[in-house]
């Protein structure tokens, strides 16, 4: 069996994670690795379903996106999250319970996300229609020590892909 691992990306909301994570999918099958990816924003409209944004809601929500992610590493799944995940102490918790965890700190300046603007939220948490919205009305708490730096304001795609394989390659995941 192949062996499992988390490659949990974090960062703000347009920060590149689902980018990312949909672009490795393909070069990770290539290598013979089962895959899945837990999508916060999919997560949200079925396992994380009635949910809300208060750091509890958020909480549970990341909990369980660890969980399943780690339901599916120990048997030999390749499992990406792309969740914000905004708060530390939450990644940390699940990289204690997960033997094979790897971060991904994806990151480009708040204003960069605010104009790509990928899902229109940004102008809805700035007109006050969203509260409690991370990086505008709620923290970001970024790694300390993250596997692997995505800064999508200066890399292509391909070059953050390229970043994560190589390093997955000197883990020894791939
Ligand atoms: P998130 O999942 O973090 O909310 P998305 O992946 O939905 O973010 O959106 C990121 C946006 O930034 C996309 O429009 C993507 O094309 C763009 N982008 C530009 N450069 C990069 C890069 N190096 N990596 C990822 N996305 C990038």
């Amino acid at each position: 069996m192949e062996k499992g691992f988390i490659l949990w990306f974090t960062g703000l909301s347009g920060s590149g994670k689902t980018t990312i994570s949909q672009a490795l999918e393909p070069e990770l099958k290539a290598k013979g690795c089962k895959v899945e990816i837990l999508d916060g924003d999919v997560v949200r409209t079925n396992l994380s379903k009635g949910l809300g944004f208060s750091q509890e809601d958020r909480d549970t929500n990341i909990r369980r996106i660890g969980f399943v992610a780690h339901l599916l590493s120990r048997n030999g799944v390749a499992a990406m999250t792309a969740a914000i995940s905004p708060y530390r102490a939450i990644r940390d918790e699940i990289r204690a319970i997960e033997p094979n965890f790897v971060e991904v700190y994806v990151t480009a300046p708040l204003e960069v996300c605010e104009n790509r603007d990928v899902k229109g939220l940004y102008a809805k948490a700035r007109a006050g229609e969203i509260k409690g919205f991370t990086g505008i009305d709620d923290p970001y708490e970024a790694p300390l020590n993250p596997e692997i730096i995505c800064y999508t304001e200066q890399e292509s795609v391909e070059e953050s892909v390229k970043k994560v394989l190589s390093k997955l390659e000197q883990l020894g995941y791939i």
